[in-house]
């Protein structure tokens, strides 16, 4: 597929990579989906301009939920 790689700063061949990644807050890790795309030209990987798919928020957001209980 076709997009507009920001290290080219022109229309590329990219791939769209769906996988998911460790993050680790406060020392417990967290396991997010994420997707992001990867120009084949450069080889430099960009996240999807046009979706707000964040990966920190959501380990922020599965964090807060397993320490629901008791302060912080
Ligand atoms: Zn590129």
């Amino acid at each position: 597929m076709k997009h507009i790689c920001p290290n080219c700063e022109k229309i590329t061949n990219v791939q769209h990579i769906k996988t998911d990644e460790d993050i680790t807050i406060k020392g417990k890790r967290i396991n997010v989906p994420v997707e992001y795309y990867r120009c084949l030209e450069c080889g430099g990987e960009f996240d999807d301009p046009k979706s707000n798919h964040d990966p920190l928020a959501i380990a922020y957001k599965e964090y807060r939920r397993s320490h629901a209980t008791g302060p912080v």
